[in-house]
Parts: C-alpha cells; sequence; structure tokens
C-alpha cells in the first residue's frame, strides 16, 4: 500500500479547506499540510498550513520532497494550467490533476471550442478573433445576444454578455486592446444559450471515470439571479435538474467523448474534470466551459455529502484504479451560502474582523473559510468570497434552513450574501411535494 501519511493540498480558498477537511478525516492520513491555506485550515485538526504561493511550482515541489508528501491534490486551475503536474511527476512525486497538456480544456477556450467541434461534443457555435483578424462586420450580422470570451484565464471575468451589436463590439476591443493581458489576445464569440445551467463533476483516469454528486451553483450575486456575475454565490448537491436520465446523457454525449477525444489526442485526462452545462429545453447538454479541477462553492457541498475516503479516491484514480472503488454519497441534501464582502465583485474591503465563528462552531453543519487570514486572536477577511455555510437536510429546503443558521451567527462590516440560494430545487420539490405519489 501507498503511503499516504501525509498530503498537500494546494490552494487557499474555499474549496481547498473543504478538500484538506476531507482529507484530514482519512484512516490512512496523519498530517494535511495547505499551501497557502487560510484561517479555516489553520484550525483544523491534523492540518498544517505552509506559506508556499500556489503557483510558486518549484517551492511546493521542493516542500513535497523534503517532507516526503505520499499524495499532493490541486485545489486551483492556476497551477495545473502552468505544469505542476508534470513537474511533480518528472520527480516523481504523485500529483492529482491533469498534465498541462490537458489542462487547456480549461487553459484556453478558443482550444477548447475548436476541440468541441471536432469531436461532436454539443456546445454554442462560435468564431475566434485575433487582433488581426477582428471583423466588425461579422458581429454586426449575428444574432443577439452574443457572448464574447477572453481566450486565456481570466479570474472569471473574462465572460462578458452582450445585448448589442456595439456592447459586444466594445467587449471585443477591450479584450483585444489588453484589458485581460495575454488573456484576450485571442478572443470567442459566440451564440448565446438558453437552458438552466448545471454543474457536472467527474473524477477521471483516461477512459476510467465517476460521476461525483451532481451540483448546482448561482453564478449571480443577487437574489433572483440578478446582478454581476461572480466566482459563485452558493451551491447545492443533489442538483434534481439531473435526473439518471439526464446524467446518462451527459456521460455519453460530454463527458465520455471528451475523455476519448483527449486520449486520440495524446492528452489523456488524470483528475477531476467538471463540465459547466446548459441544458436546453430539449435536455441537450451544452458545453458552456470545462474547469481542470473542482468548482468553488460547489466542492463545498459535495464533500459535505462524501461519506467514503476522498484520499483514497483520488489515490486510485492517479494510479488508474478508479473502478476498484466506488464513492458513497449521504443522501441528503447539502446547500452551502456565500458570504462576501461587500462591494464584491469588484472592489471591497480587508482586514474586516468577523464576529460569531465559535457559536457558529457549535451549531450544526460547517463553516468554510475561504478569503480569511489570522491577525493575532482575530480572524479577518481577507478575500471577495470570505466563507461558505454548508448545512445538510432531508431536503433542499432543510438543508438551507441549516446553512442560514450558520450565516446569522456570523457577522463583519458590510458583509453581503444571497437569501435565495436553491430556490430552483426548492420549486422543484415544491412541485413535487404537491404531485400524488
Ligand atoms: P464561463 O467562464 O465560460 O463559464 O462563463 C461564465 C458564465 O457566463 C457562465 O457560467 C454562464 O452563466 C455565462 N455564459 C457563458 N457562455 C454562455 C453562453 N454561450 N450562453 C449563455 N450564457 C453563457
Amino acid at each position: 500500500m501507498r503511503d499516504l501519511s501525509k498530503v498537500l493540498v494546494i490552494g487557499g480558498g474555499g474549496r481547498e479547506h473543504a478538500i484538506a477537511w476531507k482529507c484530514a478525516q482519512s484512516p490512512r492520513v496523519r498530517q494535511v499540510f495547505v499551501a497557502p491555506g487560510n484561517a479555516g485550515t489553520a484550525f483544523e485538526p491534523h492540518t498544517t498550513n505552509v506559506d508556499i504561493a500556489a503557483d510558486d511550482i518549484d517551492g511546493l515541489l521542493a516542500f513535497a520532497i523534503r517532507e516526503d508528501i505520499g499524495l499532493t491534490i490541486v485545489g486551483p486551475e492556476g497551477p495545473l494550467v502552468a505544469g505542476i503536474v508534470d513537474a511533480f511527476t518528472a520527480a516523481h512525486r504523485a500529483c492529482f490533476g491533469p498534465t498541462r497538456a490537458a489542462a487547456r480544456l480549461e487553459g484556453s477556450k478558443a482550444y477548447t471550442k475548436e476541440f468541441l467541434k471536432r469531436h461532436g461534443i454539443p456546445t454554442a457555435t462560435y468564431t475566434t478573433f485575433t487582433a488581426a483578424n477582428f471583423d466588425v462586420d461579422y458581429v454586426r450580422t449575428r444574432r443577439l445576444p452574443l457572448v464574447v470570451k477572453a481566450d486565456g484565464l481570466a479570474a472569471g471575468k473574462g465572460v462578458v454578455i452582450c445585448t448589442t451589436h456595439e456592447s459586444a463590439i466594445e467587449a471585443a476591443q477591450a479584450m483585444l486592446g489588453g484589458r485581460f493581458g495575454k488573456a484576450g489576445e485571442t478572443i470567442v464569440i459566440e451564440e448565446y444559450l438558453r437552458g438552466e445551467e448545471v454543474s457536472f463533476i467527474v473524477i477521471a483516469h483516461d477512459s476510467q471515470v465517476q460521476a461525483l454528486a451532481t451540483s448546482q451553483d448561482h453564478k449571480r450575486r443577487d437574489d433572483g439571479d440578478l446582478g454581476p456575475n461572480t466566482g459563485g454565490m452558493g451551491a447545492y448537491s443533489p442538483a434534481p435538474l439531473v435526473t439518471p436520465a439526464l446524467e446518462a446523457r451527459i456521460m455519453r454525449e460530454v463527458i465520455e467523448p471528451t475523455l476519448e477525444g483527449l486520449r486520440r489526442d495524446g492528452n489523456p485526462y488524470v483528475g477531476f474534470l467538471y463540465a459547466g452545462l446548459m441544458v436546453s429545453d430539449d435536455g441537450t447538454p451544452n458545453v458552456i466551459e470545462f474547469n481542470c479541477r473542482l468548482g468553488d462553492p460547489e466542492t463545498q457541498p459535495i464533500l459535505m455529502r462524501l461519506q467514503s475516503d476522498f484520499v483514497e479516491l483520488c489515490d486510485a484514480a492517479l494510479h488508474g484504479a478508479l473502478d476498484d472503488v466506488t464513492p458513497v454519497w449521504d443522501t441528503r441534501a447539502a446547500l452551502g451560502v456565500v458570504m462576501a464582502a461587500g462591494g464584491y465583485p469588484e472592489a471591497y474591503a480587508k482586514g474586516d474582523v468577523i464576529t460569531g465563528l465559535d457559536a457558529a462552531a457549535r451549531l450544526p453543519g460547517k463553516v468554510f473559510h475561504a478569503g480569511t487570514a489570522q491577525r493575532g486572536t482575530d480572524v479577518v477577511t481577507a478575500g471577495g468570497r470570505v466563507l461558505c455555510t454548508v448545512g445538510l437536510g432531508q431536503t433542499v429546503s432543510a438543508a438551507k434552513a441549516e446553512a442560514y443558521e450558520l450565516v446569522d451567527a456570523v457577522h463583519w462590516n458590510l458583509v453581503q450574501y444571497r437569501r435565495d440560494i436553491g430556490h430552483r430545487a426548492i420549486a422543484r420539490e415544491d412541485i413535487s411535494s404537491q404531485q400524488p405519489v
């Protein structure tokens, strides 16, 4: 048996707090290191923060060698796209995630659109442009709304939905003019898809694949799914929209052809693969985007429901033994509410003292930290998305009630959060409870 007594988790957000918390529950793990971690991971038992940035690949590898880490799990996309798995593998260190070549699925939207088209996987029709061939007249002939996207990683801000041709041209020219640096040197302009958005996450080793529990998140900042796009203001699992029939269709039409296409292209995929899908009225799962890692905040409710050993799952996937393990999920629903700093996703304050965490720790559910730091004995805000409170319950409504009890226990200056996380799932529960059984 491989020695998994020391695990390294890379990243410092809510997703990584949930990953580290779950890793620490594994009977095979003695110590979890988190680089760089946050105030939440600092307080978890058997867990130690390491002051190395998530993108310092050389520093992380040196630490993994020095501490003889048995398994490294990478949270964010940055280090994956930069090739952390390739660097660790070359040094014979186990690191779970896709190689740099496979991570292009998240790192380049132009590459991904071409990949999807070539392999016949459903997605919005599109055209790519650079500054050299940008065609204003072409844009003017397209049906509205139009979606303009920077090719590369732009911290979730590189997508603009435009309801007029002029605003689409303006957004395109801003990107091509350097608004996102190199990430915007190429842009994708695509058709606007209607339907309901679903996140579908699998763990994969080439053709071996297991779907994780289904989930859905809320990207808009304000209640009613209004206001600006964010990294995610809350999420829940399961997503009632994803029926077993739809799940089978997503596996058949999206996940399997993607893994097969990557294999044929010479970039076999190992790691978590997250498909952001727009399910149209006729049930077609159109790919909006791929992420080459777990989602944030979907990971928090998903891992609240995972009853089996997360470290063994990742280890099995890394070594091609995924067919030997079956993740076991709590049948209850989990729902997470993101508590964000006032002003997010635009400019926001940092350094505000967070109160009520001790009281929250005595309540059912779990508060995962994201942008938090320790200052003396205080825990202070240190990012846009600060906490994610997760509740469990027999229904999504019950999970929601537990999550908001935690929200109500915690406070800081200008905290903002949505009050309606899970509203679509809850509406579905209400409809199904009215139907005769
Ligand atoms: P992305 O970074 O590609 O996931 O885009 C961010 C968000 O923009 C998505 O989660 C969707 O809500 C929205 N979006 C992106 N592309 C489209 C599209 N073609 N049609 C409709 N909405 C889209």
